[in-house]
């Protein structure tokens, strides 16, 4: 069978997305390749269905057992023949495998990287046709990466042990340009295709608030979205303790995950969540990778992460099966302090690293630190500082996050900047150097007494911005710090002149910001209520059904968009249920007829949703 009907057959989608073509195309020439892709861009398919299309087995390298075991799943349930090797495996289970394959009876194998040097492994793979190497999340061969796992390093042994090297495919979510480079090194990819596709996702929503009430302003976001899941990502495992008591004795089904949780109680959530039991989950960094829940309508930052990357790979778990969904980070200044601390004091003790090498990881990290403080109070888009960051260009106003929507208004701000440059060069003139909230307090004249106690009162800049709210003059200082004619600089993030601070004072430029109006607007959520909700429910209880008998997680068996998908095609005939996206010929056997006459039987008692037909809008 060819790709496209692969793609058709066993997916059930009708096209490729963008970069998925070029990548199988290379690796069917034989050409080793590596994909960049952000999560939820489709990485899997470019691996799963060359690995049909090829003869022998494709072995698939992956970090996480949930992660294996949910593309297990959701692979076998399309009709392919997939299986796991990892340490899940009972003993007999583990001799089952192993003796199925041997028997040729797989196409794709998914392994842990620790098993891949094993003996019982090596001759294995020895008596197989391996076509493929896949390697998934593939930034985890870095040290530069922030998920390096030392196992990762025997992939490239185990290649150079085959005695026919496969074509190796690589592909992550996450790399700037050095780990980039690093994985095309640690893998010894020969010559590879390389392709990085957008990393915009346009269906999410990205928001920054400053409340001054965090739960509060998380409580108002979980309210908004109903009975729709979402994450909430903490800083610290005490703080998903609080959060999660909170929330869950105000009556939210809430659930936890931490790194201080005993593996029993993490499964159990993690389980509870990924089968909508409990609809919101409030977790530590350590939830997520391998979380391949495509339904996630929010995630919730309710602290500032240590960096971009993180930042992005998390908010990204957000609106996977391409509905619209919203990122919001709630930042305050402690963030960085904390994070600052947990940088310093707690590196990860990678004994394989030198103490040079740890001193280098910290001072990346902080710098890093310091790039997602400045997307937490840039005033300009908040879409194009990330993808900036990941080295893209986009149009300054992308109308869809906080900053762009939020009725900015483009504000000159030449005298402001002339005003608060001179007031930093006084302060530093008298020997100090103080944060940005001192240098807005000393120009909005406060009386507080440590302006007092200084005796900046005396300043000629004192209260010279008398006129304007100490908040919205640190913005502006952001905005000088975001572009260099002011720093912030060392433990204290002082606020220091920079060599393009003569441009404000001496050659006086021209400075332009958007500043928030007096009264930010409210961001409309748009909520999926169509004529067709009804029906969209019941669909959703019968794949619920079908989830508890099969014992997989609902979305393997149809994810929503499939479920809305049906809502507006209403099929009836198996022709028409293989024509709805994500059903493949698999899926309409085993499920088609139940689903369509279900519809059918729906429709006729709800005539009023066929008159509205296609054109409901869900
Ligand atoms: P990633 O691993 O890049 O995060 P996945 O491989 O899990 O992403 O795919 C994310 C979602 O996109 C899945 O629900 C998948 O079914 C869907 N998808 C992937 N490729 C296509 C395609 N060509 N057409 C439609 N949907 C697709
Ligand atoms: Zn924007």
């Amino acid at each position: 069978m060819d790709k496209h009907g692969i793609l058709r057959e066993y997916f059930g989608h009708t096209a490729f997305r963008n970069g998925q073509e070029e990548l199988i195309d290379n690796i069917l020439a034989g050409r080793d390749v590596l994909g960049i892709m952000p999560t939820g861009a489709g990485k899997s398919i470019c691996y799963q269905v060359p690995a049909l299309a090829m003869n022998g087995v494709t072995v698939v390298v992956s970090p996480l057992i949930s992660l294996m075991t949910d593309q297990v799943a959701a692979l076998v349930e399309s009709g392919v023949k997939a299986a796991y090797i990892n340490s899940s495996l009972t003993y007999p289970q583990y001799c089952e495998v192993f003796r199925r394959a041997r028997e040729g009876r797989y196409k794709i194998i998914y392994v842990a990287p620790e098993r891949l040097l094993t003996e019982e492994f090596l001759s294995l793979s020895e008596s197989l046709e391996i076509s493929m190497l896949t390697v998934d999340e593939a930034h985890c061969v870095s040290q530069w990466g922030q998920d390096f796992r030392p196992s990762y390093l025997k992939i490239v042994e185990y290649v150079r042990a085959l005695s026919h090297r496969p074509v190796v495919s690589a592909f992550t979510a996450t790399a700037t340009g050095e780990v980039r480079e690093d994985i095309g090194q640690m893998l010894e990819l020969n010559d590879p295709f390389v392709i990085t596709t957008g990393f915009d996702r346009k269906n999410l929503y990205f928001g920054v608030l400053r409340p001054s009430d965090k739960f509060s302003e998380l409580a108002k976001i979980i309210r908004r979205n109903g009975d729709r899941t979402g994450i909430v990502y903490c800083l610290t495992r005490k703080t998903v303790e609080e959060v999660c008591e909170k929330l869950c004795s105000s009556g939210v089904a809430a659930t936890r995950y931490h790194a201080g949780l005993s593996d029993a109680e993490r499964r159990a959530n993690q389980e509870d969540f990924i089968c909508d039991r409990r609809t919101v989950m409030i977790a530590t960094n350590a939830f997520g990778m391998g979380i391949d829940k495509s339904n996630v309508s929010y995630v919730v930052h309710y602290n500032m992460p240590k960096n971009i990357e993180g930042y992005y790979q998390e908010a990204g778990r957000a609106g996977r099966d391409g509905e619209s969904a919203e990122c919001i980070l709630l930042y305050s200044g402690q963030d960085v302090r904390t994070n600052r601390f947990l940088i310093e004091n707690c590196s990860d003790d990678n004994p394989e690293m030198t103490e040079e090498m740890r001193a280098e990881v910290r001072e990346r990290d902080l710098q890093r630190l310091k790039e997602i403080t400045f997307y937490s109070t840039t005033s300009g888009c908040l879409r194009e500082y990330i993808l900036r960051y990941f080295g893209e260009r986009s149009p300054s106003y992308c109308g869809n996050c906080s900053n762009c929507s939020a009725n900015f208004e483009t504000v000159d701000i030449t005298v402001e900047a002339q005003k608060i440059v001179s007031c930093v060069y006084r302060v530093n003139a008298s020997g100090r150097s103080f944060g940005r909230t001192m240098i807005a307090d000393i120009l909005n004249g406060s009386k507080r007494e440590r302006v007092i106690s200084f005796g900046f009162d005396k300043l000629s800049t004192y209260g010279i911005m008398s006129d304007m709210t100490q908040k919205r003059i640190v913005k502006m200082i952001d905005f000088l710090i975001d572009n260099e004619w002011l720093a912030l600089d060392g433990e204290y993030s002082v606020v220091k002149t920079t060599p393009k601070s003569a441009e404000i004072v001496r050659d006086r430029v021209t400075v332009e910001m958007k500043l928030e109006k007096e009264a930010p607007a409210e961001r409309k959520i748009i909520i999926d209520h169509g004529v067709n909700e009804g029906l969209f429910v019941e669909l959703r209880k019968m794949r619920s059904e079908f989830a508890a008998a099969e014992k997989v997680p609902a979305y393997i068996i149809f994810s929503d968009s499939a479920l809305k998908d049906m809502c507006r095609k209403l099929p009836v005939t198996e022709e028409e249920f293989l024509s709805v996206s994500g059903v493949g010929k698999k899926k309409a056997e085993r499920y088609g007829e139940v689903f369509c006459t279900f519809i059918e039987q729906y429709a006729s008692e709800h005539p009023e949703i066929r008159s509205v037909g296609t054109a409901v809008k869900l």
